[in-house]
């Protein structure tokens, strides 16, 4: 296959009921790019056919690359694999599946990375999505923004350009667990943020449970922050410097008007908020722990099932 220009990755887990608006879109897109450009669809393990739309469209149009992993991974996971495929020479476009972000933004896009800029990403302007999941959003961004030690962008999600040496730069991360928007800011080069309106999803329901979005945000968190652990260290200089103060009032007291504090309640008060402190504290340090423990063992982050490229499927998969 010639080398294309520009990729478009896209993961998706059990996403037949958008599948075919989702070609359309990506077809009259590809028609009338002003570049070359291939697809790489990312099978995350789906249990409805959508395995078999993705053979189908990749059998028939060598634009497209389907990739199958072997088992459910998770969105992130899903992504990783489909950019190690990318084998375009200027840029990758990651879009999901469900046309939430609208791959059309692409040509918006394309002018910056002409412009020079290596990272361009998508800032949600407003979500369509319930009151409560917004505000989870709000809050969340808002936190990580003020505990990561790198910058990473409010409102912004996976959705983006990236030129070739930042595709190149993300795979070479060997980290267990991805927060892609967290590793893609943690690279650097030129990057700037193209503001957008997030739409509802084409067909379907969302393949993210609550849990997954906490695990994301879990990630994002203890990956790109030492804000808990120096969190920790500053409540155990607190708690000392509380027993000091209230030590030395005792004594004072002691030998001015020579009474002993009877206090048991607050000394119950006392064990019981710093017993809970210190297991907050090793909750958090064990966090740490459980990432390095993953890390370690080194595991390959996905295995791919099959792989249809060029109309057909590939022999060797590595
Ligand atoms: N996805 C995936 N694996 C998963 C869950 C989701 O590949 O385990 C894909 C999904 O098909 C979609 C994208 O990731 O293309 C975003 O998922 P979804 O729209 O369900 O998440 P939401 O937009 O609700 O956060
Ligand atoms: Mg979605």
């Amino acid at each position: 296959m010639e080398q294309k220009d520009i990729a478009f990755v896209v993961p998706l887990y059990n996403e037949s009921a958008v599948y075919s608006i989702l070609i359309e879109r990506l077809n009259k897109i590809m028609d009338s790019a002003p570049v070359s450009m291939q697809v790489i669809l990312v099978d995350d393990g789906s249990t409805d056919n959508t395995a078999e739309l993705m053979t189908q469209t990749a059998l028939n149009d060598d634009r497209y690359v389907s990739l199958f992993l072997s088992r459910n991974y998770g969105h992130q996971i899903a992504l990783s694999a489909g950019l190690k495929e990318v084998k375009a020479r200027h840029a990758a476009m990651i879009i999901d599946g469900d046309l939430q972000d609208p791959p059309e933004l692409f040509f918006e896009f394309y002018e910056c990375l002409k412009k020079g800029y290596d990272v361009v990403y998508a800032v949600r302007k407003k979500r369509k999505e319930n009151v409560f999941k917004r505000m989870a959003y709000f809050i969340f961004y808002r936190v990580m923004k003020n505990m990561a030690s790198i910058d990473i962008p409010l409102d912004s999600g996976d959705f983006s350009l990236i030129s070739r040496r930042v595709v190149d730069a993300m795979n070479r991360m060997p980290e267990e667990s991805r927060y892609l928007r967290g590793m893609r800011s943690w690279v650097g080069f030129k990057q700037i943020g193209v503001e957008y309106e997030r739409q509802e999803r084409a067909a379907g329901d969302s393949k993210y449970s609550i849990r997954m979005l906490v695990r994301l945000a879990y990630n994002g968190i203890f990956n790109f922050s030492e804000y808990p652990i120096k969190f920790i260290k500053r409540m155990g200089y607190l708690s000392v410097l509380l027993t000091l103060i209230y030590f030395s009032t005792v004594v004072v007291k002691k030998f001015i008007w020579g009474t002993v504090p009877v206090g048991f309640t607050s000394l119950l008060f006392m064990i019981i908020l710093f017993s809970g402190l210190q297991l907050i504290a090793l909750g958090l340090i064990g966090e740490y722990v459980l990432r390095i423990f993953f890390q370690v063992k080194n595991r390959p982050l996905f295995f791919i099932k099959d792989k249809i490229s060029d109309r057909k499927f590939s022999e060797r998969i590595d």
